[in-house]
């Protein structure tokens, strides 16, 4: 990457690693090649590690698609007909999940947080209140950090309380947001299913699906009465294929997308898995995070989340101050050398903008900082004597320090 290039700090994609990118700059190579056999078994593996899942028991599946696909796979695989899910809303993301439910013809309900309000979650008690209320569900699904509003549910907290309500619900959750940057223990919290894009946290070029699923959902879909709806999504047909890959044996359904499967092997085992494992990723990016959260407040601007309890870790949205006109912002932050994102949310979609510090730019504090450089010269340029200074920049590092 060039220096007077903007860098990328959008919630995914993200900026990637050299050695990823160069990873996947490779001449034809045949998907039953023994080198790519094992580098497509060992990211299979290296899959469940960094999902925090059962090596034996569990499957997983890094498939040609986009983190929309881990949708697909859920509903069609795991729901029959007749089937109900519960979608545990926290933002549009939960809304999408909703839509892929019923585009296979199946009832939703959502869970919403208490009171409403954008920016709040919804909480463990009220989850497993409206399970008892309006079950039996095949399906509890949730979104880990919904990208739309920046915020993060407790995984572990709604797992635990959907499970004392119904021992056999399959919990699913869309961790395309946070997995591989948020904590996320899917064997010791008890999630049945869950699934990433590659150009999030995982740091590798759009284009990937991967996903685990333990002995729970794996069982249910074994006990279906029916043939899974979908062909490329069937797990009938990829579960031998991901399983041979595995056990470094050729096989074949589908051509999978090679060369962003050595991208995806070069990330896994060097960066994501590497130096100190999933522990340093989580504390990497939280600590980032925070130093951001702490420029934001200098500056006296609020987040979308309704707490930093909830606040996720690998993107902020954060609302535009009142008399700053979001779109010349973001022009202004991007002329300054940094791309950021607009607002997603239907509701509130004008009122604030997004920043993704996850993956490569997680390491690299300089990344962030620029974004807190651009905001700071972006406000200034519309007479917001908060900026003045560097207030924003000197919290940032101030907290960044502080929490080595
Ligand atoms: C980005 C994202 C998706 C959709 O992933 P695509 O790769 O764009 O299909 C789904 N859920 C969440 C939480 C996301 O952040």
């Amino acid at each position: 990457m060039a220096d007077d290039e903007p860098i990328l700090m959008i919630p995914g994609p993200t900026e990637f690693r050299q050695s990823v990118l160069n990873a996947m700059s490779t001449k034809g190579t045949s998907h039953v090649s023994p080198a790519f056999i094992e580098q497509y078994g060992a990211s299979l593996d290296a899959l469940v590690d960094v999902f925090q899942a059962e090596r034996e028991s569990s499957a997983s599946f890094a498939l040609a698609g986009s983190g929309s696909l881990g949708w697909d796979l859920t509903v069609s695989n795991l729901m029959e007909s007749g089937d109900r899910a519960l979608i545990v809303n926290s933002g549009y993301f939960g809304d999408s999940f909703g839509d892929a439910v019923q585009s296979y013809g199946h009832e939703c309900v959502h869970a919403l947080p208490e009171k409403g309000k954008i920016g709040d979650v919804p909480l463990a008690e009220r989850v497993a209140s409206v399970l008892g209320e309006r079950g039996p569900f095949k399906l509890v699904a949730m979104t880990h950090v919904d990208t739309s509003t920046g915020v993060r549910v407790n995984v572990q907290a709604i797992a635990a309380a959907v499970r004392r309500v119904d021992e056999r619900v399959i919990v699913a959750v869309d961790g395309v947001c946070s997995i591989g940057a948020e904590r996320f223990l899917m064997a010791e919290w008890d999630v049945d299913v869950a699934f990433t894009g590659s150009q999030k946290a995982l740091g590798v070029p759009p284009g990937l699906c991967c996903m685990v699923a333990r002995k729970r959902a794996l069982d249910a879909h074994a006990a279906r009465s029916t043939p899974s709806l979908g062909y490329y999504c069937s797990w009938a047909r990829w579960l031998p294929i991901m399983a041979n890959y595995r056990a470094r044996k050729p096989s074949y359904f589908a051509t999978p997308a090679v060369q962003l499967i050595m991208a995806l092997h070069t990330s896994l085992t060097t960066a994501v898995l590497g130096d100190g494992g999933m522990e340093a990723r989580y504390a990497e990016h939280e600590r980032v995070a925070s130093a951001f959260r702490a420029a934001l407040a200098a500056l006296n601007i609020d987040l979308v989340a309704a707490s930093a309890n909830v606040a996720a870790n690998t993107l902020t949205a954060a609302r535009y101050p009142a008399n700053v006109d979001g779109v010349a912002l973001r022009a202004s932050m991007s002329k300054h050398g940094v791309i950021v994102a607009g607002g997603l949310h239907r509701d509130i979609k004008a009122q604030y903008f997004r920043v993704g510090h996850m993956g490569l730019s997680a390491t690299m504090p300089e990344h962030v900082e620029r974004v807190v450089g651009a905001l700071e010269s972006a406000l200034l340029e519309q007479s917001y004597e908060l900026a003045r200074n560097n207030v924003a920049l000197k919290a940032f590092q101030e907290s960044y320090q502080k929490t080595k």
